[in-house]
């Protein structure tokens, strides 16, 4: 069991390098969730700070990590696309939170990597440099990137780009994107994890606070269709959505914590193809224990 006692520094993750993962062996699964977020359902409910529990949070997060382990083939790593946990650094509940986040997802099998990326709730709205050393302490490095099975993930702390008050370390974020882009050449994909979502339903809609600013958003997918992206994950919604900007698919899922639309909660299985890279969301009370025969799954690369 590993979980949170593996975690990336210096912009890696450990044993998932070029060298170790940067030839394609073939199709493979993994497993993407968004907004476990401990606490949120009883925040959203009015119900005071030193009230607050997050036993249903932890159940449903359970269910997710028990059905990672359990399916076949393997999942290759399991992401949370950001808010892992509800409560801001340094408020009541922090500690708490992230310790019962922390205990059930280090119940991920061994060889299921868990792969966090950093978001608003984690940090902060307006990210500060004590929230995002409390984040560096919690989780490792806020934005790394990662190789597996010959495909270049690259996960992006989108509050740099949402809220640009630390322009500086923004900045830096931008220069290490720029040089992570350019192996685009030599990797099957390449797939960006971020929190909040380029947008939810169409590259020109008006910004909120659910979507990129307009210039950063505009600004990225410049970037990421110059270099070839052709997938974008998100969360932060917490309902399904996406759309394509050209070629560029974004990805948005709902949540494996309180979701707050239409979607239940769940996660959602991506299946890698040399060709191309197909995802389905499932809500947490019917994820499948197979995708070997999974209608639309791998079966139809294995074959
Ligand atoms: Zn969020």
């Amino acid at each position: 069991m590993a979980g949170l006692r593996r975690k990336p520094r210096a912009r890696r993750y450990p044993a998932l390098s070029q060298e170790e993962e940067g030839k394609w062996k073939g199709p493979f699964v993994f497993i993407l969730g968004a907004d476990t977020q401990f606490g949120l359902k009883d925040s959203y409910s009015g119900i005071a700070e030193h009230e607050r529990t997050w036993k249903d949070e932890i159940d449903w997060a359970k269910v997710a990590v028990k059905a990672a382990n359990e399916m076949r083939p393997k999942p290759r790593f399991f992401v949370v696309c950001g808010d892992m946990i509800d409560a801001f650094p340094g408020t009541r509940n922090y500690d708490e939170q992230y310790r019962d986040f922390k205990t059930v997802f280090d119940e991920l099998d061994n060889e299921i990597p868990l792969i966090c990326v950093c978001g608003n709730h984690d940090i902060g709205n307006q990210p500060t440099v004590e929230g995002i050393s409390k984040y560096r302490n919690s989780y490792g490095d806020d934005y790394y990137s990662f190789w597996v099975g010959g495909v270049l993930f690259i996960t992006v702390n989108s509050q740099y780009y949402y809220n640009s008050s630390l322009k500086s370390l923004r900045d830096v974020q931008d220069t290490w994107l720029d040089k992570q882009l350019e192996l685009a050449a030599i990797a099957k994909h390449v797939v960006i994890f971020q929190h909040i979502p380029l947008f939810v339903k169409h590259a020109d809609e008006d910004e909120h606070y659910g979507n990129f600013p307009t210039e950063e958003r505009s600004k990225m997918l410049k970037k990421l269709k110059n270099a070839g992206v052709r997938y974008v994950f998100a969360g932060h919604y917490h309902r399904n959505a996406g759309g394509f900007h050209g070629n560029l698919e974004m990805i948005v899922t709902s949540a494996i914590g309180f979701p707050l639309g239409d979607d239940e909660n769940g996660i959602r299985i991506v299946t890698v193809m040399e060709e191309k890279i197909t995802h389905e969301f499932v809500s947490l009370n019917e994820i499948p224990k197979s995708v070997e025969d999974w209608e639309g799954c791998i079966r139809t690369c294995y074959c």
